[in-house]
């Protein structure tokens, strides 16, 4: 049934068994996280709050696999993330995850388009390719008027719009982006949300953590975590369905 569901195409996105992530040891040790089980869905779009100090980077650096977590199960579209070299964990960074920053993290001395392309580059993709991938993504954010732009000719809510095409140029399994309208006015807000909202709808996998409860409820499912736990699991369940394509 799960192969031929619509709504489960194959294995969850993502997969966290018990998982714990302790810093240092003996005294000094921080139990960063304290078992977290959750599974995402592929064509979810989560949001994660909680204050600070409560786990959320570590999480995002676990899903990231930029850090393996102490204890417990991460599978990523069905793979067990501990059982990859790291040559292999590059690749997979690179091919299987888009990530979004606070702060973008463009490329000062390249073009949009440039910047855009460079997972592309790391993946060997040829140049005539890389260029026609890398602007269907600016197109897909808005952005193909800007392509020859280097970021500081761009505003904010720009940069991070070139951010989102860089994330999405591999077609990645999960899109993770850690507070993206942190640094944005509220304008510049509402066009990254609707950039999301957009994604969410072509059944992209997209995990944000945001501060703001009204990025949060842009969302289809707000987790919150708590002290290296996750405390609530909220489904905005008619969002989720109409991402779904589930009439109501
Ligand atoms: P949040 O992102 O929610 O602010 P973090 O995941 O950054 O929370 O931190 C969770 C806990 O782990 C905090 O107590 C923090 O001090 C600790 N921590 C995070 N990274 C490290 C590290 N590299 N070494 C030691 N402790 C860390």
């Amino acid at each position: 049934m799960a192969a031929t569901d619509p709504v489960t195409p194959g294995p969850s996105a993502v997969e966290l068994l018990d998982l714990h992530q302790v810093y240092g040891t003996g005294d000094a040790a921080v139990h960063a996280l304290r078992g977290i089980t959750l599974s995402i869905e592929k064509g979810e779009y989560v949001a994660i709050m909680g204050p600070s100090g409560s786990g959320k980077s570590t999480l995002m650096n676990v899903l990231g696999c930029l850090d393996i977590a102490s204890h417990g199960t991460y599978l990523l579209a069905g793979h067990d993330v501990k059982e990859f070299d790291e040559n292999q964990l590059a690749k997979v960074r690179n091919r299987e995850l888009g990530f979004i920053f606070q702060s973008f993290n463009l490329v000062a001395r390249m073009t949009a388009l440039g910047n855009v392309e460079l997972p592309l580059v790391y993946a060997g993709v040829r140049r005539a390719e890389r260029r026609e991938r890398a602007a269907a993504a600016l197109e897909q954010v808005g952005l193909a008027h800007r392509a020859d732009h280097r970021p500081q000719q761009l505003s904010g809510g720009q940069q991070q719009r070139v951010a989102i095409a860089r994330a999405l140029v591999t077609s990645p399994t999960l899109i993770l982006a850690d507070e993206p309208t942190g640094n944005l006015d509220s304008e510049s807000t509402e066009e990254i949300l609707q950039i999301f909202d957009g994604l969410a709808k072509t059944g992209r996998t997209i995990v944000i953590i945001t501060h703001e409860e009204d990025v949060a409820q842009r969302s289809h499912r707000v987790l919150t975590i708590s002290d290296g736990l996750i405390v609530t699991d909220r489904p905005l369940s008619d969002r989720r369905m109409a991402a779904a394509g589930v009439q109501s």
